[in-house]
């Protein structure tokens, strides 16, 4: 019996979650990070360090959206990664979304190296699988955001929430240059279905320059 990914707790998902991408080479050792939100302007986040082929549902932490402070920690030793700012830019600017997943992927640090230094986006591939991102025009142009790396995350998360206040992403993604993408869903179920369609897209597109 399956179950859809919103039909267990939000940790269970999140551990499952995990596995997958580890077993894929999207979670490298311990790179990455997963959130889920709950109905309480709160967040459940995986704690730094874990090694993600192994999480267990006591490696989160519980934060507050509002002001970023941890609420619950289900470990002492739990600490919040540094890109927990960028997961709390995206529950802020967009109550809709329920997930936000994070990982490392070699296509997509390699399709993003190749944009123009300055770039603001990476123009998707018009293919089939563009419409697990809900767009259905003939010859779609859409661009998934790209944003420079910056070693003070916190940077990042601000760079992320001044773009997305002016101007809604034509996906719900963000890539960060030399780094990794963050996909987020109205679901935990669509934040994972889109995430694996990214992939897959930054894949062909890596296979079609080949
Ligand atoms: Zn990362």
């Amino acid at each position: 019996m399956t179950h859809s990914l919103d039909d267990i707790s939000p940790r269970a998902a999140l551990v499952q979650i995990a596995r997958d991408f580890h077993a894929r080479g999207w979670m490298a050792g311990t790179a990455g990070n997963l959130s889920a939100r709950e109905d309480d302007g709160h967040f459940w986040i995986t704690a730094s360090g874990r090694p993600k082929g192994k999480l267990e549902e006591t490696d989160f932490l519980l934060m507050r959206i509002g002001d970023g402070e941890v609420v619950e920690r289900i470990h002492a030793s739990n600490k919040p990664s540094a890109e927990t700012a960028i997961h709390r830019t995206i529950y802020a600017l967009f109550p809709e979304a329920r997930a936000c997943l994070h990982g490392h992927i070699v296509e997509a640090a390699v399709a993003a190296d190749r944009a123009r230094k300055g770039a603001k986006g990476l123009r998707l591939a018009p293919i089939e699988m563009i419409k697990g991102f809900d767009i259905w025009q003939q010859n779609p142009k859409a661009d998934l955001p790209l944003f420079e790396n910056h070693l003070d995350v916190a940077r990042i998360a601000k760079d992320i929430g001044a773009r997305f206040k002016k101007t809604r992403p034509a996906v719900t993604a963000l890539m960060v240059r030399s780094h990794g993408p963050t996909v987020w869903g109205a679901s935990r179920q669509e934040a994972y279905n889109r995430f694996e369609i990214l992939e897959f897209i930054l894949r062909y597109q890596a296979a079609s320059r080949r």
